[in-house]
C-alpha cells in the first residue's frame, strides 16, 4: 500500500508492526500514534486532531494486525496484572461482534476504532464532512507483510 505524505496512522504498540517501512516512508513522513490494540482514547484523539488541524494530514489509517495480543487478551478477559485490563473496555465491542474469531475481532476492532475517530472527534468529523480527510481501517498481516484495507 502506498501512502504519500500528509498521512497519520493509529497502530498497535506491537513492535512487529513497522509503520514507516510498511508504507515505504522514511522517518518523519508519517504521523504515527501507537497504543496497544490501536484503540481510540482521548489522548489518541487529541494527537490525531493535532495532525489533522495543525499539520494538515489528509489521510488517517487505523491499522490493526494479525495475532494482536491486546485483542486476544480482551477476548479471554483474563485477570491480568496492573492496568492492562483498562484496554479491554475499548476492544470488547469488537470482540462481541466477532463470533469468537480472533481474525474477525481484529478486523472489527480496526473498523470500530476508525468509526469512533470519524464520529467522536469534532475536528475529524468536520474534516470528513468537508472531504479534506479520508479515514480508513486496515489490517497488517504479520506473516505476509501486507496491509489489507477493510
Ligand atoms: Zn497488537
Amino acid at each position: 500500500m502506498r501512502i504519500t505524505g500528509n498521512a497519520a496512522v493509529l497502530a498497535c504498540a506491537d513492535s512487529r508492526v513497522p509503520v514507516e517501512l510498511l508504507f515505504d516512508q522514511s522517518i518523519g513522513h508519517i504521523f504515527v500514534t501507537r497504543v496497544a490494540g490501536n484503540i481510540v482514547t482521548p489522548e489518541i484523539i487529541a494527537s490525531l486532531e493535532y495532525a489533522v488541524a495543525v499539520l494538515g494530514v489528509r489521510a488517517l489509517l487505523v491499522l490493526g494486525h494479525t495475532n494482536c495480543g491486546a485483542v486476544k487478551a480482551a477476548m479471554k478477559s483474563d485477570t491480568v496484572p496492573g492496568q492492562i485490563s483498562a484496554l479491554y473496555q475499548h476492544i470488547l465491542p469488537a470482540v462481541q461482534s466477532s463470533g469468537g474469531s480472533v481474525g474477525k475481532a481484529i478486523e472489527a476492532n480496526a473498523r470500530l476504532q476508525a468509526d469512533l475517530l470519524r464520529t467522536s472527534s469534532t475536528v475529524i468529523r468536520e474534516a470528513t464532512a468537508k472531504h479534506t480527510i479520508n479515514v480508513a481501517a486496515g489490517v497488517y498481516d504479520l506473516a505476509t507483510g501486507r496491509v489489507a484495507l477493510i
